[in-house]
């Protein structure tokens, strides 16, 4: 019999206080052996997931609205992700696809072709996380157009490797104490509606204006753009600035770049959040939901730009790992049999319905945003300004009732939900119920 996956019950259940005693024992042995700069959220330590629960050691069941951070789109253990995974497993781990390949990163390059936006020709390359494949877009970038300055938004988080790392907004904890950062990245405001009052065309503008003021087209290889952000806040630019930044970049010779690593994957409610507005990227790069956990991530885009890099330019060890192509094969079977961006759609018209009512109740709920299963709340404090310690305090009571939440944003005052696609009404119901007595108790 497996644990996990869907077969296990789907309720939330606590039979002890949070974290429990074995995870407190976990926990002691984690600060002996784990460096401390790893930190986590809710340290209760899990034995199996599935469904829209996690199992931990002390035999409590938390409803699960994190999905691993937007990665278990399909659930825990989803069955195609584990027929697939399993059978490769069994038939071999690993050759390196950069000395004798396989058919199932093929398979994968050709979905991606089929799956992300635009009719024409593409390719892929596989990597192993969402920076390597956010580093590689900017590789082939530069290659291609000859020039070296990328552009980067306020808010945007892109990953923690050197480049990645000069890209990301975010100071504390992404980027302290860890540089000299890499060169030749600039930064442009982006469009944050609740905060500029602007519209997407007059964002935009502010943008293109800035782009072209302190870099200048002739020296920009690539603007990267997540077309909702992740980290920065689930901040959904103003319709039209999408269209309008992408736009500019193809009437410049720049690349445009959508980081779809979290929005990605049926996430918000289409395959792609650039879809939302009929955006057509030149390169997309993906990761997080794309393989049902397993550890992939993707650069995929117009085929004569891909093709700009010389051979052996791109790739790496494990890059496109055969067990996790498969996943990603099985993932993606998933995702198209059970029609989860339709799934991922209502369930964030019924996440909207229970904050936009929380949101009545509690005035320090600013607005409620996001596209699908990418839902926020932003609080602010009566004076309008960013409340992290409320924002921190019910994410703690919602933890202690058994309901895994994150928070992200700039200034840490932003709630996302992100729940598994596989989660029942039911559970998403009772956990809402939880959020808002956390939302209650802290008042
Ligand atoms: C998570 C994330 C990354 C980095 O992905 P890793 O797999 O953690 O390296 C890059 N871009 C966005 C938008 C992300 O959400």
């Amino acid at each position: 019999m497996t644990i996990g996956g869907p077969s296990i019950p789907q309720k939330r259940q606590l039979n002890t206080a949070i974290p429990g005693p074995r995870s407190l024992e976990l926990l002691d042995r984690k600060k002996s052996f784990v460096a401390d700069g790893v930190g986590t959220t809710l340290p209760v330590f899990v034995v199996a997931a599935g469904g829209g629960v996690l199992l931990d050691v002390d035999g409590n069941s938390l409803i699960d609205l994190g999905a691993g951070i937007a990665v278990t789109n399909v659930g825990n253990a989803a069955p195609r992700v584990v027929e697939r995974a399993t059978a490769q497993l069994q038939a071999f781990t690993h050759t390196c696809f950069m000395v004798t390949p396989y058919e199932g990163y093929v398979e994968v390059c050709q979905a991606l072709a089929e799956l992300t936006p635009g009719e024409h020709a593409k390719k892929s390359a596989l990597f192993n996380s969402g920076a390597e494949a956010v580093e590689n877009a900017v590789k082939i970038a530069r290659v291609a157009t000859g020039k070296d300055a990328v552009v980067v938004f306020d808010h945007a988080y892109h990953g923690r490797t050197n480049l990645t790392m000069a890209m990301t907004a975010k100071n504390m904890p992404y980027k302290h104490g860890f540089g000299p950062f890499a060169a030749e990245v600039y930064r442009a405001p982006m469009s944050y509606p609740l905060h500029d009052g602007l519209s997407g065309a007059e964002a935009a503008a502010r943008a293109i204006d800035v782009i072209e003021k302190q870099v200048g087209a002739t020296n920009l290889a690539c603007v990267v753009l997540e077309p909702v952000q992740g980290e920065g806040g689930f901040i959904v630019p103003a319709e039209g600035f999408l269209p309008a930044i992408a736009a500019w970049c193809r009437a410049n010779d720049v690349v445009f770049i959508a980081d779809e690593i979290q929005s990605g994957f049926c996430r918000t409610g289409s395959w792609f959040a650039c879809d939302h507005e009929d955006v057509v990227p030149d390169l997309i790069t993906t990761a997080k939901g794309i393989a049902g956990g397993l550890p992939l991530a993707a650069v995929t885009g117009r085929a004569e730009l891909m093709d700009a890099v010389h051979v052996g330019g791109l790739g790496g060890t494990y890059g496109g790992n055969p067990v996790a192509c498969a996943g990603a094969l099985g993932s993606i079977e998933e995702m198209r049999e059970h029609d989860l961006a339709g799934r991922a759609a209502a369930i964030g018209e019924r996440m909207r319905a229970r904050l936009e009512a929380l949101r009545a109740d509690f005035p320090v709920i600013a607005e409620v945003r996001g596209r699908g299963a990418m839902m926020a709340i932003e609080l602010l404090d009566a004076d309008g300004k960013p409340d992290a310690a409320r924002t921190a305090a019910v994410s703690a009571a919602c933890h202690q009732r058994g309901v895994v939440t994150l928070t992200c944003g700039t200034w840490g005052n932003v709630f996302r939900f992100l729940p598994p696609l596989s989660i029942s009404d039911e559970l998403l119901e009772e956990a809402f119920d939880v959020v808002a007595e956390a939302f209650a108790a802290t008042a």
